[in-house]
């Protein structure tokens, strides 16, 4: 039995790992990929701090960007502690070893973002979430915490309202097992994945975490805001980060004109391509005036990406580009130490909805939020653990009901095609449920919905083996993100206005009656939706 038992492998679940061991609790972090494969490495523009308050900075000003970004949605005290604690974010992972790009007097250099304009976000070339998730993953192996890759979180064990542990499936031999713990932290990432080939996410954001969170009795909260990136490859959906518009990138029309100001907020300059992509215009980003030196320094990730999947030169050439769902800023409700509203248990990162990014996120704010919130959650698990002093072992109910779940899929008939499905889903949520949302489009993309979550039963995989089945653990994931996708279309359906990231064309304005978050809960198998206060604690 574990005392901090930590499901995902990111940068959240990483730092919660470092920081819960560092107390002398016993840890394990569980993740259904190896750490190095985490979404967090995908990370290229950068990570924000106010490092030095003067005339260009100040804390203040990081913290009114941040709740202006979230709409009225984001918790000030929230935000006040994410911001002023920025600096000793950024000066730990300094001192643990990330490698941040430097200017000629050795402080670790700064560029902008969109959404400010203050120069406030801290880079590593443009591998930072690379650098961060790496150097994390060192300390991890320095500290001899000890890993179970390549198991998937099936559910979660909660007795009482309180948490008891997990039941994964070993991927390599399709194995279930229980796993017992005294405190659980989700770091399993965002869902953004439900825009299947819409998106600049991997594969494995499926939201699996938030899923099993919804189904343990978890409060979820504001899941219908999704965050669209303006620029991603066209037809690719490869992310070229804002860091290229606050280098000094260009946004240019089918005539070569400029026509908006680069640095909007995402959801501002992603519908305004949006809107051109829609009239059958083409929308390219233009890097050629910075030159392949300066090009070269700050982005040769990028300019490589564009290269091999554009067959195009970002010294010479314009890049075409489209919006793409990139990340989610919903998830599962937490309070200040990052508990949710299940006894032990705890949540950190995108997979989190810690009252920071309210309904849009400012770049470079989600990388802050892993390493601030994933402290957070390491120390906040490990106190509980320790004061835990009888730990009940649960019955066997969830553990038999997963194992006999597994035994059905593999041993059922397949009457479909559930990667059909999840490609029909991705195109129909962006079109759907996407930068433009309203009730009709919303509604057909719920029947389709519930429709697909009818024929679930007779859905099922092919390969029937037991040795690294991928069959089997995406049509588990496939599971998760239809159980999502209908709590994100019926949320979006509750809030009657436009704010942020949600635009609707049937209620256009922003309305002071929804300054609250959305929050979802599953109650006797039914979804129930309710808007709360934010509170203030
Ligand atoms: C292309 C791209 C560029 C970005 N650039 C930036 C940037 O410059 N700045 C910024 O601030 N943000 C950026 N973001 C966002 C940021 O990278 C992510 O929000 C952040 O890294 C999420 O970290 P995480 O630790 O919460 O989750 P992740 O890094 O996604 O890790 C989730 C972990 O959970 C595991 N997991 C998931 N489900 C299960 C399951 N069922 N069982 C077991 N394990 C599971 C996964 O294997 C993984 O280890 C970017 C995102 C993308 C996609």
């Amino acid at each position: 039995m574990f005392d901090v038992l930590i499901v995902g492998s990111g940068g959240a679940g990483l730092t919660a790992a470092l920081n819960a061991k560092k107390e002398g609790v016993n840890v394990l972090v569980i993740s259904k990929t190896y750490p190095t494969h985490s979404q967090t490495c995908q990370a290229q523009g950068g990570i924000n701090a106010v490092l030095k308050e003067n005339s260009q900075d100040n804390i203040q000003n990081y913290k009114d960007d941040t709740y202006k970004a979230s709409h009225k949605l984001g918790n000030p005290l929230h935000i006040d502690f994410f911001c002023k604690n920025s600096k000793d974010t950024i000066e730990w992972l300094d001192k643990i070893g990330v490698p941040f790009s430097r200017d000629e007097n050795n402080n670790i250099s700064q560029r902008k973002f969109g959404g400010t304009k203050a120069q406030r976000t801290c880079y590593s070339s443009d591998y930072t979430g690379l650098k961060i998730l790496h150097t994390l993953y060192d300390q991890c192996i320095k500290e001899e915490i000890e890993f179970l890759h390549e198991h998937l979180l099936l559910n979660l064990i909660v007795e009482e309202n309180t948490i008891k542990g997990v039941v994964v499936v070993d991927i390599m031999n399709s194995e279930v097992k229980e796993i017992q713990a005294k405190t659980v932290i989700l770091a399993t990432g965002g869902h953004a994945g439900i825009y299947h080939q819409f998106t600049t996410n991997s594969y494995a954001s499926t939201g699996d975490g938030i899923a099993c969170a919804l189904r343990a009795g978890a409060k979820l909260s504001n899941m219908e805001f999704v965050q669209f990136h303006p620029t991603a490859l066209e037809n690719k959906n490869i992310l070229i980060s804002e860091s290229a518009r606050g280098e000094g990138g260009y946004l240019l029309d089918q005539n070569g004109k400029r026509f908006i100001e680069e640095l909007k907020p995402r959801d501002e300059v992603a519908r305004a391509i949006y809107e051109k992509h829609h009239k059958g215009e083409k929308v390219y980003l233009d890097l050629r005036h910075l030159g392949l030196e300066k090009i070269n320094e700050v982005m040769p990730q990028e300019r490589r990406l564009v290269k091999d999947f554009m067959k195009l030169n970002m010294e010479s050439d314009l890049i075409p580009i489209n919006p793409s769902a990139h990340y989610t800023m919903g998830g599962i409700l937490t309070d200040e130490n990052t508990q949710s509203s299940i006894k032990n248990l705890y949540a950190c990162g995108e997979c989190s909805q810690s009252g920071i990014h309210g309904a849009n996120r400012l770049g470079g704010n989600s990388l802050l939020e892993i390493v601030t919130y994933g402290k957070v959650a390491g120390l906040s698990a490990a106190k509980a653990a320790k004061e835990l002093l009888e730990y009940k072992e649960p019955s066997k109910e969830q553990y038999n009901k997963d194992k006999e779940s597994i035994t059905n899929i593999i041993e059922r008939e397949n009457q479909g095609d559930f990667y059909k499905i999840k490609k029909e889903l991705g195109k129909l949520f962006f079109n759907n449920v996407g930068l433009f949302r309203e009730e009709k489009k919303l509604t057909k993309a719920l029947d389709y919905i519930i429709k697909k979550e009818n024929e679930i039963k007779t859905l099922g995989i092919n390969d029937k083996s037991t040795i690294y089945n991928k069959n089997l653990i995406e049509f588990l994931e496939f599971q998760n993100i239809i159980q999502l996708g209908n709590v994100i279309i019926k949320s979006a359906l509750k809030r009657k206005e436009s704010r942020g990231a949600h635009f609707r064309t049937d209620y256009n304005e922003q309305k002071e009656e929804f300054d609250k978050i959305t929050v979802v809960k599953l109650e006797n198998e039914l979804i129930n939706i309710s808007f709360e206060e934010i509170l203030w604690n």
